[in-house]
């Protein structure tokens, strides 16, 4: 049975069976996405992610032993602090939230928690977390990507020519659309590439040589400072349906591993 960790009382929780159960913990962030896509769009796609999870798992096991907690609405976007209503912890603070909330919930017997990471950003803190709790607490961190932003049925939705989806773009905004509509302001959208490595072999803001990126390295064709990679112009919320439902489905499998795990 999933159900979200805020709904239980005190005796309920004392019911669960926390060495059995799965908390996941998604991590969102608010930040700028591009002119037309909300300040939450991680964290609204994050709470979206949850309730098709949900769906697809208790498809396959009705009992399937999670909680699902609050989505944490803050993350680590420094790389997006200099555009309007950009939030970000630093790293060591964004860590030691984490660790917090995680060893709290180790206190009271949970040993199996699984950080459903919804924005880049948080990533790399994610991994630190994860094997800092597991060597010092004993527990079970596991890691999930939410955006199956490689599967052929996502990069299906994206529009041709369409190269440089990523943050802000296309993907995201139909999720938001998804979600709901009115949220997303597509007829002020504008593309964004990343102009300074567009034309480079090897220096790329990802990949075997990189750099650590600010969103300022993504502008408009006239070189205007956009922050979001790709053009959401084409996005619809039939798009964003079909990538939030691939991106659970790919999670399944290993979530169904993940109950199955014994440290
Ligand atoms: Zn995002």
């Amino acid at each position: 049975m999933i159900r979200n960790y805020r709904d239980l009382t005190r005796l309920e929780m004392e019911q669960v069976n926390r060495e059995e159960t799965i908390v996941l913990i998604p991590l969102g962030a608010l930040e700028q996405h591009g002119n037309q896509a909300p300040l939450g769009t991680d964290d609204i796609i994050a709470e979206a992610m949850t309730r098709y999870l949900k769906k697809e798992l208790e498809a396959q096991d009705p009992d399937f032993p999670m909680l699902i907690f609050p989505v944490i609405p803050v993350g680590l976007s420094t790389e997006h602090k200099n555009f309007c209503g950009s939030i970000t912890f630093k790293p060591a603070t964004y860590y030691h939230m984490l660790y917090d909330i995680c060893a709290s919930l180790a206190h009271h017997g949970f040993r199996k928690i699984a950080l459903l990471v919804c924005h880049g950003g948080n990533a790399p803190v994610a991994q630190i977390l994860s094997r800092e709790l597991r060597s010092e607490l004993g527990i079970s961190p596991f890691i999930l990507s939410s955006g199956a932003f490689s599967h052929p049925d996502v990069t299906a939705t994206i529009s041709p020519g369409n190269v440089w989806d990523f943050h802000g773009g296309e993907m995201e905004t139909s999720m938001v659309m998804a979600v709901d509509p009115s949220l997303v302001k597509l007829e002020t959208s504008e593309a964004g590439i990343p102009t300074a490595f567009k034309d480079n072999k090897a220096l790329k803001p990802y990949g075997s040589v990189s750099i650590g990126w600010v969103s300022e390295d993504w502008k408009t064709t006239d070189g205007k400072p956009i922050g979001i990679g790709g053009d959401p112009s084409g996005a619809s919320a039939e798009k964003g349906r079909i990538i939030l439902e691939t991106s659970a489905k790919v999670l399944v499998p290993g979530l169904m591993e993940i109950r199955d795990w014994t440290p």
